[in-house]
């Protein structure tokens, strides 16, 4: 930041503080985690002073060579991760990867059948307040009471009663496996497209350690920033026949000028999680979250479903008798930065909820393990139960910070 600094003192202020506050904090945000430099450096080149309208070899500027060897490079690693037809690596975010999914597959006004909000599913799987659910007819599924996963006898129900065009899978906060083929199937009986959102576990899928969607999705959409530890902004991988609707639904649809510095950072991204030690993390991401769930059973704390398969899980703070609001502001106080979150069929509104959403793939990335996870599930414990004693929460503060300085960000620097 010495370059900021010379030029706006208070921007790089901002980021020396957001540095300080990451490095002595436990950020258990699911959806967070940690760049590597190489990514970060790509982000900061000087490929974001290009414009480059269209897709490689077919662009509407000149001077376009270089950055089509960027895109082209991360169009081809990202299928060869993935193992897709097509890929468009331009999204500027996740939720444009969804809206031009919809606007290249569907029309306005068309029946999509999605995940509820309140059980997992994300805003742009048909939230009223969201273009989603303005432009599209959407109709939700959701989890079983009983056992708090996905109830796929009323996914086919709905699916039979509402006849969708689509259906959409994928979620925030839902820590369970997906069955992919029962969702392909359930979409074939009614003839519906599956697109599956993988947002949260595209890393994971990556690394082989969460099934694929890709095999029975017409189209899958994701974010890059995730669990995938890439920049931020999203992806589209489809089946041969949808490719090139897809593209033009970015550009010219709902994009202008591609942000070149972003798809070279993808690409650096794509390729880190090709090797062998991106396969080791994200197990480990996984078993980090194993251990962490199990650990907070133990405490006598409720997890949404029992525990989780993949990198979160949902505590129902329910028998505790704390809001959600209250609890990721007590564990805030603490050092551990987490979010409310609401567990299927709450009884809180939206502002308070009665669940916290927790997740590993950003402390997994400072290298913490299974015995930090026992730790970590102990302090949360601790916390919840008493999320009013100022001096607990002061000890639990340094407990935090011994562990935050015990394993740096980016321990290279
Ligand atoms: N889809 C899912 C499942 C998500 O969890 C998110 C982000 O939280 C998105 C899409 C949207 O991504 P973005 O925030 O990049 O628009």
């Amino acid at each position: 930041t010495d370059l900021i600094r010379q030029t706006d003192p208070e921007i790089a202020r901002v980021i020396d503080d957001e540095a300080k506050r990451q490095q002595s904090h436990l950020e258990l945000i699911a959806s967070e985690n940690i760049a590597s430099r190489a990514v970060m450096a790509a982000q900061g080149s000087i490929l974001t002073n290009k414009y480059a309208e269209g897709y490689p070899e077919k662009r509407y500027y000149g001077g376009c060579e270089f950055v089509d060897r960027a895109e082209q490079l991360a169009i081809d690693r990202v299928l060869s991760l993935f193992g897709a037809d097509t890929a468009n690596v331009q999204p500027h975010s996740g939720s444009q990867a969804n809206m031009a999914a919809y606007f290249a597959l569907l029309e306005p006004g068309d029946t999509i059948l999605g995940m509820d909000l309140a059980h997992g599913g994300h805003l742009t799987h048909g939230a009223k307040v969201s273009f989603s659910g303005r432009l599209f007819n959407f109709v939700h599924y959701g989890v079983s009471r009983e056992t708090e996963t996905i109830d796929y006898d009323q996914v086919a129900e709905k699916a039979n009663q509402h006849h969708p065009k689509m259906i959409v899978a994928g979620a925030s906060a839902y820590p369970r496996f997906f069955d992919f083929k029962a969702l392909a199937d359930i979409a074939r009986s009614v003839d519906a497209l599956l697109m599956v959102d993988m947002a949260h576990i595209a890393g994971l899928v990556a690394a082989g350690v969460h099934p694929s969607p890709v095999p029975y999705s017409d189209v899958v959409t994701s974010t890059t920033h995730k669990t995938l530890r890439g920049p931020r902004g999203g992806l589209i991988l489809a089946r041969e026949a949808y490719g090139k609707k897809i593209n033009s639904q970015i550009f010219p649809g709902i994009q202008g000028g591609p942000l070149m510095h972003i798809i070279a950072a993808k690409a650096v991204a794509f390729k880190e999680a090709q090797g062998t030690a991106f396969k080791e993390y994200q197990k480990t991401i996984v078993t980090n979250a194993a251990t962490l769930a199990e650990t907070l059973r133990e405490k006598g704390l409720d997890l949404v479903s029992g525990g989780t398969d993949n990198h979160l899980m949902l505590i129902n703070l329910t028998r505790l008798d704390i809001t959600g609001r209250d609890a990721e502001d007590a564990l805030g106080r603490a050092g551990i930065t987490v979010n409310k979150n609401a567990i299927p069929f709450d009884s809180r509104s939206p502002y308070l909820t009665s669940g916290i959403r927790v997740g590993t793939p950003y402390v997994t990335s400072r290298g913490m393990q299974a015995a930090e996870m026992q730790i970590i599930g102990g302090l949360i414990a601790d916390v919840l139960r008493n999320p009013e004693d100022g001096n607990r929460i002061e000890k639990t503060r340094a407990q935090v910070q011994s562990l935050c300085d015990a394993f740096p960000l980016y321990p290279d620097s």
